[in-house]
């Protein structure tokens, strides 16, 4: 989509402080970090939510937990612990609309969340 913010970053066409890119995925930094580390995995071409994704969407989900728990790694806190979230809508806090996959660690990390 010409005007998604994350198709944008995806194309490198607004600066992100990217941790990883392949042709699938790009990780990055969020820009108002909730936790030591806070990262975002979302696919180069545009979804709109995890509410879109079904049963043919496989290999895509697969590749952005993948990614998730490289970068994870990467960041030090495979060991500590992570956590991996889709927000879905407004009451959720999504306010982005391309799909992306929260990478959250390097604190406790409380549940239920608030
Ligand atoms: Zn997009």
């Amino acid at each position: 989509m010409a005007d998604c913010l994350f198709c944008k970053i995806a194309r490198g066409e607004i600066p992100a402080d990217v941790v990883h890119k392949d042709a699938t995925v790009t990780v990055f930094r969020d820009i108002t970090p909730h936790a030591p580390v806070h990262l975002l995995v979302i696919p180069n071409q545009h979804v709109g939510s995890a509410g879109e994704i079904g049963p043919g969407n496989g290999a895509l989900m697969a590749a952005m937990i993948t990614a998730a728990n490289a970068a994870a790694d990467a960041e030090g806190v495979s060991e500590s612990g992570y956590r991996l979230v889709f927000n879905v809508g407004r009451d959720a806090g999504m306010t982005v609309p391309h799909l992306h996959l929260h990478v959250l660690g390097g604190r406790h990390l409380a549940w239920p969340p608030g």
